[in-house]
């Protein structure tokens, strides 16, 4: 596992001059954000925080300003009846959040006299408010010391600091990083750089590394690592299944199908006869007790892996020719010729079958 070490002051504050010139020329202009050099309106920063969560900024760049028209003040939304409110929420979803604004207002109007608190923990203690919209609004609208992760911003850590445990266990690691981390000197500006570094260079899939103003700070990026972080958590291992399924040709070159039964996994389906699907491969009594037929089977060579969400199926063939005389096992059989293979509705685990049977042949 890569450990970098915490960036000391002088590495933290180079890092921010960077990031802080890429913003003046690189950043997003949104509806709720200030103007350069004029200070941020701490009722618009919070209704954008609210309304981001849970919903695309383009969704909420074409929502927020008829929502700002019909309440222009938080004392203005404190006042609203609440189904005024839940109208002009319309089109952004998870109502709960409205709810939890308009609640918000009337406590601020009724504790704080209309004017939001500036510290995170004031913050935090008011409805709807979480630690990291506290975090946010502390800091974009009152320049208040303190890093708001976000997802963006968490991947930007992850990278920066070559995090390689996997999320959401490297949570407490980045939180503890991004503490680290605080911008001192324009906090707000700080905060939405790199959310906005997030969202265009430091993107989910293949970061633009080359275009990034944080390259020459970056673990990730020094070790090659950039397109591999954050590190998801493997999912957990789903269990083996073994078993071993029967190719059986009529002397007219039909081969024996059956049909699954109507409910449950690949219902109604045609596929080849198969032994049951088991913990260990089947013994030899088991594959001659499962055979459609009393012939002689021969091995087809390889073997088909199949990854079903729950379970891994691994399956042998063998492959066998009916006589005239020999026994049928299999009740209802399905009969197909390969040219009607087409015609049949059969699961790709049985295709994958078939294809191992004509490459083997
Ligand atoms: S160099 Fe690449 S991985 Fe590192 S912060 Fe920039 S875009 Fe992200």
């Amino acid at each position: 596992m890569t450990k970098t070490h915490p960036l000391s002051k002088r590495e933290t504050s180079t890092l921010y001059r960077d990031l802080l010139a890429w913003y003046a020329e690189h950043g997003r202009t949104l509806p709720w954000r200030a103007r350069a050099g004029e200070p941020s309106d701490p009722y618009r920063v919070l209704v954008s925080e609210l309304m981001l969560q849970q919903t695309t900024v383009a969704t909420v760049t074409k929502r927020f300003a008829p929502f700002m028209a019909r309440f222009p003040t938080l004392s203005a939304l404190a006042a609203a009846p609440l189904d005024d409110v839940l109208h002009a929420w319309q089109g952004l979803g998870y109502y709960r959040r409205a709810r939890g604004l308009h609640a918000c207002a009337q406590t601020v109007v009724e504790r704080h006299g209309g004017r939001l608190p500036e510290a995170p923990a004031a913050l935090e203690a008011l409805p709807s408010i979480g630690p990291y919209t506290a975090a946010a609004v502390a800091a974009i609208a009152f320049d208040h010391p303190v890093l708001a992760v976000d997802a963006n911003v968490e991947r930007v850590l992850a990278r920066l600091f070559a995090v390689e445990t996997p999320l959401p266990q490297a949570r407490a690691e980045l939180r503890r990083r991004a503490a680290g981390l605080t911008p001192n000197e324009r906090p707000g500006d700080s905060v939405q750089a790199l959310m906005d570094l997030g969202a265009s260079v430091c993107r989910p899939q293949r970061p633009a590394c080359t275009a990034c103003p944080l390259r020459a700070h970056c673990a990730a990026f020094r070790l090659g690592l950039a397109d591999h972080l954050p590190a998801k958590a493997a999912r957990g291992a789903r269990p083996n299944r073994f078993a071993v399924a029967f190719y059986l040709v009529r002397p007219d070159g039909a081969v024996l199908f059956r049909r699954r039964p109507p409910t449950g996994l690949l219902a109604g389906l045609a596929e080849l006869p198969s032994t049951a699907w088991t913990e260990a491969p089947p013994m030899a009594t088991e594959i001659a007790g499962s055979a459609p037929a009393d012939c002689r089977w021969e091995a087809v060579p390889g073997r088909v892996r199949h990854v079903f969400t729950h379970l891994v199926l691994d399956i042998e063939l063998r492959r066998g020719e009916l006589r005239g005389t020999t026994p049928l096992l299999e009740p209802a059989p399905l009969w197909c010729a390969p040219q009607a293979f087409d015609t049949l509705a059969l699961p790709t685990l049985t295709r994958k079958l078939l294809a191992q049977v004509a490459g083997g042949a």
